[in-house]
């Protein structure tokens, strides 16, 4: 294929002829941004101000003298605003937007995570802010919803199709084509019609930015960098400044699930259940059902369980530059228990798929080597999900006792006590 917004055969501009002008529109202004130095040196302020970057890139010592093999270090990605490495792209591409002269964003979210940072943002950039969110997803994830609202932003369940994330996708996509004047539509992963892949690949390349400095810093003799990918932006944001590069190794990590059947998992590159498909306005890699539709996905960590994959991350996996591994749902937990006790840092589920990864890794390379790890969140927002697996009777035990509080009447003292 080629041309631009094309990454081999992948990626793309597959969208109504309506959203035509205003994705052209975006890829010229993001291009005068990225020329523009008082652009550059405002991002630079909200990175290290409102975000908290650098983040730091810690030896996990302890971890690595128990495997014996090479030294793992990792990139905390987690201990960015809100979270996650998400903010790195959010408030980037909301102060693109302020710049073109709009005024309301609007995003897509599954479990909440890119609605959180989007709402952030928004907030401290002065924006209206609309958040897309499955209905079934609304119900779900109640903390981050409260957290979005909290921070001002409007949350819109979607009650079309599944009513998860792919529909909310689509529900933006409509949103926007009838308010683009307006509007800008905020993508939360490297996927969607072009200059989206580009555009968000640029602004996470500052956790790959950050690494190469501090691996020359050290000067690290590094055998492979390790992210879990899910639509991919934590991974090609980590690995953009490599990628040109004969080495490292670039491994990515996927949602393995229960196991290799249909269904059981969200393995795109792995598996043999995907296929070429186009949706959500970009060719990519999908996981399809036997009629070819877009599959159903399994996995404990929501931001892994999509279906598709950012084009760009396709192409290299099929180049051969980036290596995929899938890793169980199990396995992930038994990494998250790792670290946590080795090193005192709880990793996101999804992280906790890379984290698995280099661990296996890890082992089979001597003590000369290193191999650096994306923590693209901290684990305090799976609560819900790590704690009725690691510790059932108590968590079911807490959550009762507080809706008989919430049901007393008790919490109305708590909360209007203070006057
Ligand atoms: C959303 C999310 C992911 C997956 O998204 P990518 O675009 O693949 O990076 C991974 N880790 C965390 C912590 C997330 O919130």
């Amino acid at each position: 294929m080629g041309g631009t917004g094309y990454f081999d055969r992948f990626g793309g501009r597959y969208v109504a002829e309506v959203l035509r002008a205003p994705l052209e529109e975006l890829e010229a202004a993001f291009g005068q941004a990225m020329a523009d130095p008082a652009f550059i040196a405002e991002l630079d302020g909200l990175r290290r101000d409102f975000i908290g970057r650098p983040t730091p890139l810690l030896r996990a010592e302890n971890a690595s003298r128990e495997l014996g093999g090479a030294q793992i270090y990792i990139k905390m990605e987690g201990l960015a605003h809100t979270g996650a490495h998400k903010i790195n792209n959010a408030i980037a591409q909301a102060l693109l937007a302020k710049r073109m002269g709009k005024t309301r964003i609007i995003a897509e979210t599954g479990a909440g995570q890119h609605g959180l940072a989007t709402a952030s943002a928004c907030a401290r950039l002065g924006l209206d802010c609309a958040v897309y969110m499955g209905e079934v997803d609304v119900r779900r994830q109640q903390p981050n919803v409260a957290a979005m609202e909290l921070y001002g932003a409007r949350v819109v369940p979607v009650t079309s199709g599944s009513r998860t994330l792919k529909d909310a996708i689509n529900e933006a996509m409509r949103d926007w084509a009838a308010s683009f004047q307006n509007t800008h539509y905020l993508i939360g992963s490297a996927l969607g019609p072009a200059p989206f892949p580009d555009m968000v690949r640029t602004f996470q390349s500052v956790i790959g930015l950050e690494t190469r400095d501090q691996i020359a810093e050290r000067d690290l003799r590094v055998e492979a960098l390790v992210a879990c990918v899910g639509g991919g932006s934590n991974a090609i944001g980590f690995f953009s400044p490599f990628i040109d590069l004969p080495s490292p190794r670039l491994i990515g990590a996927e949602a393995g699930g229960i196991g290799p059947g249909p269904g059981e998992n969200a393995a795109r590159m792995v598996g043999s259940a995907s296929g070429d498909g186009i949706i959500h306005g970009y060719k990519s890699r999908f996981l399809t059902d036997e009629d070819g539709q877009v599959a159903e996905t399994r996995s404990i960590s929501a931001g892994l369980d999509y279906p598709g994959i950012g084009p760009q991350l396709a192409a290299l996996g099929e180049s051969g530059r980036i290596e995929y591994t899938a890793v169980r749902d199990s396995e992930a937990l038994e990494a998250l228990k790792f670290f946590a006790r080795n090193e005192g840092v709880i990793f996101a589920l999804e992280s906790a798929h890379a984290g698995a990864a280099a661990i296996t890794l890890a082992k089979s390379l001597p003590k000369d080597r290193a191999v650096i790890v994306n923590m693209s969140g901290r684990g305090d927002k799976d609560i819900f999900i790590t704690s009725p697996v690691f510790r059932p009777a108590e968590w079911k035990a807490f959550l009762k006792a507080e809706l008989d509080r919430l049901e007393s009447g008790e919490d109305i003292h708590v909360f209007g006590g203070h006057s």
